[in-house]
């Protein structure tokens, strides 16, 4: 069978989660694939490694919003990955991705809870901070990721599948692509262009460059640059999160770091004003007083957002896609690279 030569850009969460489906799947047994595979974090650095990157539904209801019934399905699928790792026993926190609480101050359930489920109580004695130890609090199930770990660890498990099948696999990992045109990948500097018969465009935010995304002026959406704060800091053994004092504080036992966040910033920002960032990061000390500030420093993502905080996907032409994760990329990503994974074998077995 002649080969079918696809080429995945990008090496977010999205790719990833594309590229385990695809070599899951029987469909790359069956098939003769070629895989290439581009990214350049130096050019464009990935918001995932960006990133606070806790998945959970947050309390959110069924038959609320559009994007309520996604977090919903995601969530379904990331739980079915998750039940997969366990029985590999691969459920751990060492790569990357664990399960965990997060905790909502009551008051602000309450308030919100017309489109919020009523979380559970539960023994806060098992956790760390002073200020936690009282019945203020409810929870409900998250997984807490650490990005740069389940990125080195999924590709890892990518990779033995893909030696396993036999499939070829091309890494180019410092080339920046940019435009697609019919089948055709162009490149910077002097690399001639590349025939594909498939393109799968996962560039997060760096959408821009390729017309074939179908992104109009309209549907276009947001940047939004989303700025926390990150430190060593030693709280235990027991990973969690919480919504506090309108902050998102998360501590990951396995690197023993706080990440506060986030601040978020519209628009293609270098840095934000200095003024503006530092206003910013007192008041979040003010917050969470029992920290020492030294050991903090600042990170910054880039999200990209449509309307109605939901996200796209589709296929025209040759090029498959995946834009706007905005906040929910990590509780999103198996369940729409599923579903791009559908379109593209529907092509073949139809
Ligand atoms: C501060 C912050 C906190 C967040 N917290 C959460 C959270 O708690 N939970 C959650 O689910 N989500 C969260 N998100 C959002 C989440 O991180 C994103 O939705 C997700 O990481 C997007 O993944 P992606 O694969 O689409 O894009 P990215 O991770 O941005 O990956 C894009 C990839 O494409 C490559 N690329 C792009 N253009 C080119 C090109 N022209 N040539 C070569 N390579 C290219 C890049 O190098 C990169 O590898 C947060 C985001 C931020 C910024």
């Amino acid at each position: 069978m002649e080969s079918l030569k696809i080429a995945v850009i990008g090496n977010g969460i999205f790719s990833l989660s594309f590229l385990w489906t695809l070599v899951q799947s029987e469909f790359s047994a069956k098939r003769n694939l070629e895989i290439n595979h581009y990214y350049s974090e130096d050019w464009a650095p990935a918001c995932t490694l960006n990133s606070t990157a806790i998945a959970a539904l947050r309390g959110a209801e069924k038959d609320y919003s559009a994007i309520n019934e996604l977090l919903f399905e995601g969530w379904d699928e990331l739980v079915r990955f998750s039940k997969f790792l366990k029985q590999k026993n691969q459920l751990d926190k060492k790569n990357g991705i664990e399960e965990a609480l997060l905790f909502y101050d009551v008051s602000f359930v309450l308030e919100n809870i017309h489109r919020w489920r009523q979380m559970t109580e539960v023994p806060i004695e098992m956790y760390p901070l002073e200020f936690m130890k009282n019945d203020n609090w409810r929870s409900s199930a998250c997984f807490l990721f650490e990005p740069k770990i389940f990125q080195d660890f999924l590709m890892k498990e990518i990779l033995t599948i893909l030696r396993e099948k036999n499939i070829t696999y091309n890494v180019f990992p410092s080339t920046v692509v940019i435009a697609n045109k019919n089948n055709e990948l162009f490149f910077s500097g002097e690399l001639p262009p590349k025939f594909f018969n498939d393109i799968f465009l996962f560039t997060g935010v760096y959408y821009k460059y390729f017309p074939d995304l179908q992104i109009d002026k309209v549907s276009e959406g947001k940047k939004v640059c989303g700025i926390y704060l990150e430190g060593k800091v030693f709280l235990g053994d027991q990973s969690f999160t919480l919504n506090f004092s309108q902050r998102s504080f998360t501590y990951r036992s396995l690197t023993q770091e706080v990440l506060i966040g986030t601040m978020d910033l519209l628009g293609e920002i270098e840095r934000p004003p200095e003024r503006y960032l530092q206003e910013w990061v007192d008041q979040t000390f003010q917050a969470f007083p029992f920290l020492n500030r030294e050991v903090f420093h600042i990170k910054m993502g880039r999200r990209h957002q449509l309307s109605k905080r939901l996200p796209k996907y589709g296929k025209n032409k040759n090029t498959y896609y995946i834009l706007g994760g905005h906040k929910n990329g990590f509780t999103l990503s198996f369940h729409l690279a599923k579903k791009v994974f559908e379109l593209f074998s529907n092509e073949y077995l139809s």
